[in-house]
């Protein structure tokens, strides 16, 4: 096997690896070369089963246990994903495809940030106390019960840890089930949190397609289901889980605003609209997609962004030189090979890419279009690729009423050097996440998400905690009770 980390069966449940290979087989395969490196089996009725009792099992004996208690289990499993780092990283980068280079500072790091922020909060969870002259009131501040979550390919190691680190710090179990494109990252999660201490079935991992995903969020057992994926996906979960009456998270996808006036820091606005849309070979969900940039400066900025991406090293992801990887997988190729296609039938300037390079493996070259005009699909679809539209205009409440003309609001960043304008514009945006004069930050302090089409709820912060536990009220009489009769 070429990597170091290898889970060694597809399941992870109440504590131990399971495998029943009577579940359909998924290959994985290696992005940057097309070979299948492992094959993981579909979870069968019988392993949801499994998965959704022992959750149920072990939770309330998890949620007794002190805050202190459990959150050491989270801290010690961060420190134990830091020390692995490295393995952690190549793991994600054979199942992903992106580069080491950002492995190694973006997943296992961020899924271990996660784990040490929640696991420090969760000793601070409480109730409060409301006097009511003798009377009082208190409030608990409780687990929600079995939270499942569903995450995309994209970040498989972060979504694992960025919703199981709550949904653990508030006393939940928690059913994860990964992206059948990407389903090594999370097993090897579970794996390091039962090595923590963690009391088996608090945190179970099943793999498979859409169909394990409704299965499991359909159970009566569950209560929550947090997802990260499309927006098609989030109709159907969010249906499905309104149909229970359960708790939801939604992270879903977006096509967010970046926009750059004539005032910015050239170079920083450049810098911001490559972090914005050809990290991870594009595939990020709050990508600023749709670039304003102020007409006076847009030559100026086309010539210096086509001259630094010329400087990005394609190549194999686990060369620690190479700066972009290839796309996730052949068919997320086609698709964005198809909106390129879209963007020059419709009339957009092809100013760099728009090809696949000459290599084994998923690889697109970055690709920006020019004089691209809101009515273009690659104005209003989420490509999810490296694919940048730059957008002109002129005007600051009319640039900010077409960067509010869609139905995603994930994210939304501006560039500019005027300190007003920069707050009236974030002030404007219709968005859950939004940056001045950076793109695409995601520390686990500060929550994210996204409004409108682009989900419910948030991630991380203290505001999650709200995400993946309930108040109990408790009215407590002090003196005789009176009734009518
Ligand atoms: P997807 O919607 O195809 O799949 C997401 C997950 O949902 C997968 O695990 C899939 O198996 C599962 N699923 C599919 N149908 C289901 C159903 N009916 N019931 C239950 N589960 C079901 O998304 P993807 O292609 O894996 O990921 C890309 C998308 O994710 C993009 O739209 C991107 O913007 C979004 N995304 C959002 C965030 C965020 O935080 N907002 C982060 C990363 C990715």
């Amino acid at each position: 096997m070429p990597y170091p980390t290898q889970p060694t069966a597809s399941h992870f449940i109440n504590g131990a690896y399971v495998e029943d290979t009577d579940g359909t087989p998924i290959d994985v395969i290696y992005p940057a070369t097309g070979e299948v490196i492992a094959t993981v089996h579909s979870a069968t009725p019988a392993i949801i089963e499994q998965a959704l009792t022992s959750a149920r099992a072990a939770q309330a004996a998890w949620a007794a246990m002190t805050g202190t208690e459990r959150g050491r289990i989270l801290r010690r499993a961060a420190d134990m994903m830091r020390d692995r780092n490295h393995d952690l990283s190549v793991l994600e980068t054979h199942d992903t495809g992106k580069p080491y280079q950002e492995t190694s500072v973006a997943d296992a790091t961020s899924g271990a940030d996660a784990l040490e922020y929640f696991g420090g909060m969760a000793a601070t969870l409480t109730g409060e106390h409301i006097q009511l002259g003798e009377d009082w009131v208190y409030t608990r501040r409780e687990a929600l019960g079995v939270c499942v979550g569903i995450g995309a390919w994209n970040y498989p190691t972060q979504i694992a840890c960025w919703k199981g680190a709550p949904a653990l710090a508030c006393g939940n179990a928690m059913v994860f089930k990964p992206s059948e494109t990407t389903p090594l990252c999370a097993l090897k999660v579970a794996e390091i949190l039962h090595e923590a201490g963690l009391p088996a079935g608090i945190y179970n991992v099943v793999q498979g397609l859409g169909d394990v995903g409704a299965a499991l969020l359909e159970d009566a057992r569950v209560d929550k289901v947090s997802l990260t994926g499309s927006v098609p996906t989030g109709r159907k979960v969010y249906a499905a889980a309104a149909a229970g009456l359960k708790h939801v998270t939604m992270e879903l996808g977006g096509k967010s605003p970046l926009i750059v006036f004539d005032d910015a820091d050239l170079e920083n606005a450049v810098s911001g609209a490559i972090l914005g849309n050809f990290y991870s070979s594009g595939q990020v969900c709050s990508n600023g997609t749709r670039v304003f940039v102020h007409k006076d400066i847009k030559e100026a900025f086309l010539t210096r962004l086509a001259d630094r991406l010329a400087t990005a090293v394609i190549g194999d992801p686990l060369d620690p030189a190479t700066s972009f990887g290839p796309m996730v997988s052949e068919r997320q190729m086609q698709i964005v090979l198809s909106y390129i296609a879209k963007g020059q039938d419709e009339g957009a300037r092809l100013v760099c890419g728009g090809t696949r390079v000459d290599r084994a493996g998923f690889y697109l070259a970055p690709t920006v279009f020019a004089d691209v005009t809101d009515e273009m699909t690659i104005a209003r679809e989420e490509i999810f690729g490296p694919v940048m539209a730059v957008l002109d205009f002129d005007d600051e409440q009319d640039v900010l009423a077409r960067a509010n003309a869609t139905e995603f609001g994930l994210a939304a960043g501006v560039f500019t050097r005027d300190l007003a304008r920069a707050h009236r514009v974030a002030a404007g945006f219709e968005a859950g996440t939004c940056y001045i004069n950076t793109y695409n930050d995601a520390p686990v302090e500060a929550p994210f998400g996204g409004v409108k089409a682009s989900g419910v709820g948030r991630e991380n912060s203290k505001a999650a905690i709200e995400h993946y536990s309930q108040i109990k009220s408790v009215y407590v009489r002090m003196g005789d009770l009176e009734a009518p009769f």
